[in-house]
């Protein structure tokens, strides 16, 4: 038996390690998949990003006519239109607009996972298509709403923005104080060893955006775009992330999609979308909220009405003694 013992142990680290694989892989075609709709143009030299400043000239985007180009079946024939922007280095663009307006997309043609079929996007006056797709990723620092973990230790899922291997620990976990996570990491058994993912310990919203958000500060990048969750973290979490977002943002050019009124009016520029992928209305808040019956105004109107209400609901609890 103890001579089995060994080889059936081998045997299972090896299955664990093969699951591990698939799932990665997994990923790795469904990224693949993505980049193959971006292809950089022979000898194109990389994007030299000092600066920051970030221009939309007249972009146009449909997935249908991207997922033709690639042989794809098409989808839909939702996309952006016509969205022309210009931020200066360091400022804040807010995006809103209904589910489906193309929010996202306009976070994906500018990390370059798309190419747009009309117009140009370019940063610190180069336009992104014209260099190499690598180099653009590299400049630009991600927030997504549905971070990806990686199979593997919570160091390498921080680390992955950068090189994983190179990167050092100290700095993976300043990163991590940073986003204020490390003392969760630190709480656990294996510490920064810990496997998380599908196959390791499950991490809440709260802490996958936080993971999401010191992978962004370990990248240190001149230009974050923010994908802000729409998902409800409870109101203490949700207040320390974003706290914690805007100490992430500030000396970097941000553009994020915002879901809520608090994030948004301080941004320098907000773009209203309509469900067609278009421009409605831009402004900053005062001047959208001066607007009579603009989008913006009733969007917020909404808003607030729905915070009071669950004030009014916070406040019954604490009579009621709950
Ligand atoms: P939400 O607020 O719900 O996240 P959004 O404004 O960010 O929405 P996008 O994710 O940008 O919207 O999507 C815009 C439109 O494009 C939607 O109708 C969506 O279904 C469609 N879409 C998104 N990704 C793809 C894709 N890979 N192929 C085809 N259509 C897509």
């Amino acid at each position: 038996i103890l001579q089995l013992y060994q080889p059936l142990r081998w045997l299972g680290t090896a299955y664990r390690q093969i699951v591990r694989a698939v799932t990665d892989l997994e990923k790795l075609m469904r990224l693949l998949a993505n980049e193959s709709a971006v292809r950089d143009v022979p000898g194109a030299p990389d994007l030299q990003c000092a600066q920051g400043e970030i221009e939309f000239r007249d972009v146009s985007f449909e997935y249908v006519a991207a997922a033709a180009a690639t042989g794809d079946a098409a989808k839909s024939t939702s996309g952006v239109r016509h969205i022309s922007f210009r931020l200066p280095p360091r400022g804040t663009l807010a995006i809103v607009g209904p589910s489906g307006a193309g929010k996202s997309t306009l976070l994906r043609l500018l990390f370059r996972l798309y190419d747009p079929q009309h117009g140009q996007i370019l940063i610190d006056g180069q336009d992104v298509a014209q260099v190499r797709q690598e180099s653009v990723r590299r400049a630009i620092g991600v927030v997504a709403q549905d971070t990806v973990l990686f199979n593997d230790t919570i160091r390498y899922n921080i680390a992955y923005s950068v090189d994983p291997e190179a990167v050092r620990m100290e700095d993976v976990e300043a990163a991590a104080r940073a986003a204020h996570i490390h003392h969760f990491i630190a709480s656990l058994p294996a510490g920064y060893d810990t496997l998380v993912g599908e196959r390791g310990l499950r991490l809440s919203g709260g802490e996958k955006q936080r993971v999401a958000i010191a992978r962004a500060i370990l990248k240190n990048p001149v230009i974050l775009a923010l994908d802000e969750a729409t998902a409800a973290l409870d109101t203490a979490t949700e207040k320390a992330i974003q706290a914690n977002l805007r100490e992430v943002c500030a000396g970097r050019t941000t553009v994020m999609v915002a879901h809520r009124l608090s994030t948004v009016v301080h941004a320098d520029e907000i773009l209203v979308l309509s469900e067609g992928g278009e421009i409605v209305e831009r402004g900053t808040h005062q001047q959208l909220l001066a607007r009579e019956h603009g989008r913006y105004k009733e969007m917020w109107a909404a808003q607030v009405q729905n915070m009071e209400k669950e004030t009014r609901g916070e406040e019954k609890t604490v009579e009621n003694g709950e």
